[in-house]
């Protein structure tokens, strides 16, 4: 690149992928990053023990499926935005995340993916540079013509807004400062546009079509912002009604005016009310939600009360207060579907069948909690999974390790701004009804801090005399979780609080022999692995001693979950050739295994 321009970005960069935004140069994001890739990025990049090292990373927007499996790297956007990370705040609530504030420098486009693991650099190229804009090309005719055009509609828009406002004199300053060649990214990020309209933007490489595309959404905006004030004049002279005069707050929201959103939002809280008094919430949870819409009613919508109620009754109605799945229970059936999921562990399935049949028999919950204890990879999740199956029941995982908040267990009290129940009661919500099975993984890596003991509320949750009327801080009212059927897993009892320990009737689940190994991917992984990624058994076949290659040269774990994941670097790697359409003979080769990682 020649000399001159302001920014230059590295050629290798740590890419960060986003799925609920997109970033464009010049504007400034705040995400949330809680996917294990974009975790590690954030530590090993950004984090300098506990301060911020300025670092510039790839932001590019996942355009696949975000529920997606987040072990394998979806089909990366080529285009991304150079972006300067100036914040990062770390939580362990409601798991642990990071936020990261973001500001978006330049495009780039990738060249080739370097690393996948454990999160993805590539080599990319620079596609904004300033000597585009400053000494334009060719086209500087037209781009003038367009950026005058662009120019004139961006300032109408301003100036529609209320002047009065600090941010928006601002910004009025800003439309004249700023460098015209910025102003599309910039504009595309602050109007009402769709993710799919940024992506647009973003994809956009050429100033030329950038101008071009985004003058429409412009316009867009600014007619609606007229048919806004149109409707609200009209509405003020036939009304004579003292309107109370509130910030602008929704006004990009285009077409509703303000009057109508609050009658929408008043029939809103009527349905809300039916919705309550419908539900088949306990009396003491009906009381209490009354009088919160009794006073949900008498609020200003503007109080911040407003949200956190509405919010909570919500959640009120939606729990599962009485719903249920009907058990169906077969021991003869369990022992097919334990059998068909998992080959050998056949000591921890008979224990599992016994404790089912004992279960049916005696008709109740009460008794001590089964505990899987095992290396991971070892199926300890995935017999959780089965035992619902087997009784038609919902499955919720919920993760404990690093916990170390009571809180997270039990809820915030609803005092707190951005208070939310703890995990029980989110599974719940999440399930939709109040029999699930829950697999409480890793009990032995909860840890304690001044927050409390997250030991000691999982105690009251695990304890048949209490559980029927577990409250949760958010809730403030009793819930009963005896129904609910809860799993617990660890590698080791070792750190798991006694008291907890105490309640629970631990199984050993030993690692696999090299054999066991190779029959379990044959007969579970390797199919499993080949139906993911829409591939036949005519396309790929992996041969015993090509698995037992693995086991022993690239795989070093009791479990099978790296296994598990090779298997599927094949399948990945044996995918994209049959897609090329230049498949002959899949044989996996060294680079697909990742040698040397
Ligand atoms: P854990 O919870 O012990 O860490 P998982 O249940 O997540 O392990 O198991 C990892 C993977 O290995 C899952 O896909 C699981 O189905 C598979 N797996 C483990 N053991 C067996 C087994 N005995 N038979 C079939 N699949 C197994």
């Amino acid at each position: 690149m020649a000399a001159g321009s302001a920014i230059q970005i590295p050629t290798r960069l740590p890419l960060l992928l986003t799925h609920e935004s997109v970033l464009l140069p010049g504007s400034t994001m705040r995400t949330s990053v809680d996917s294990p890739r974009n975790m590690q990025l954030v530590r090993s990049r950004l984090l300098k023990g506990t301060s911020l090292r300025s670092t510039i990373i790839g932001v590019i927007p996942n355009t696949s499926d975000p529920t997606s499996d987040c072990d394998d790297l979806p089909n990366l956007h080529r285009i991304g935005t150079a972006a300067l990370a100036v914040q990062v705040v770390g939580s362990n609530w409601p798991k642990p995340h990071y936020t990261l504030l973001v500001t978006g420098l330049c495009r780039f486009q990738i060249l080739q993916l370097l690393k996948e693991k454990p999160y993805p650099i590539a080599e990319v190229q620079q596609l904004d540079r300033l000597e585009q804009f400053t000494n334009g090309h060719k086209s500087e005719e037209e781009l003038g013509e367009l950026s005058e055009q662009f120019y004139k509609y961006a300032v109408q828009l301003v100036e529609m807004l209320d002047m009065s406002v600090p941010a928006v004199a601002k910004l009025r300053r800003l439309l004249d400062n700023l460098p015209r060649e910025a102003l599309p990214d910039i504009l595309t990020s602050i109007i009402r546009t769709t993710n799919q309209e940024k992506l647009q933007i973003l994809d956009a490489v050429r100033l030329e079509e950038r101008f071009k595309m985004t003058i429409p959404l412009l316009v867009r905006q600014i007619e609606g912002l007229k048919l806004l004030q149109k409707t609200r004049k009209s509405k003020q002279d036939d009304d004579k009604r003292v309107v109370a005069i509130r910030p602008n707050r929704r006004i990009s929201h285009g077409s509703i005016t303000e009057d109508e959103e609050e009658e929408e939002d008043h029939d809103d809280v009527v349905m809300l009310e039916k919705k309550i008094r419908t539900s088949s919430m306990s009396e003491q949870a009906l009381k209490v939600c009354l009088k919160e819409i009794k006073r949900l009613k008498k609020m200003p919508q503007s109080m911040p009360e407003y949200a956190l109620t509405r919010n909570y009754l919500e959640l009120m109605v939606e729990l599962p207060w009485n719903k249920s799945t009907k058990d169906r229970l077969e021991i003869r059936a369990a022992r097919i579907v334990l059998d068909n999921d998992h080959y050998a562990m056949e000591k921890l399935k008979k224990r599992v069948l016994e404790y089912l049949a004992v279960r049916q028999l005696k008709n109740n919950l009460k008794g001590p909690i089964l505990c899987f204890v095992g290396p991971p990879g070892v199926g300890k999740t995935s017999v959780g999974r089965s035992i619902a199956k087997t009784l038609g029941r919902e499955f919720h995982r919920i993760a404990l390790g690093g916990v170390c908040d009571q809180s997270d267990i039990r809820g915030h009290r609803r005092t707190y701004v951005g208070s939310m129940p703890g995990r029980i009661i989110n599974g719940l919500k999440t399930v939709g009804v109040n029999n699930p099975v829950f697999l409480l993984d890793e009990v032995d890596k909860l840890a304690k801090s001044l927050q409390g003991d997250p030991a000691a509320a999982l105690l009251e949750v695990l304890d048949p005399e209490q559980n029927h009327s577990f409250t949760d801080h958010y809730l403030n009212v009793a819930f009963d979780l005896s129904q609910v059927l809860f799993i617990a897993t660890a590698n080791t009892t070792a750190t798991i609080p006694p008291a907890l320990l105490d309640r629970m009737e631990v199984i050993q689940v030993p690692g696999y022999t090299q054999e066991e190994k190779i029959e379990i991917a044959h007969r579970h992984l390797i199919p499993k692995q080949l139906e993911l990624h829409g591939l036949t058994p005519q396309q790929i076949q992996i041969p015993q001693v090509t698995t037992l290659g693995i086991i022993t040269r690239y795989t070093r774990e009791a479990g099978v979950r790296a296994l598990d994941r090779k298997l599927g670097a094949i399948c990945r790697a044996v995918a994209v050739k049959v897609a090329e359409g230049q498949h002959k003979e899949a044989k996996p080769d060294r680079a697909e295994l990742g040698e040397g990682e």
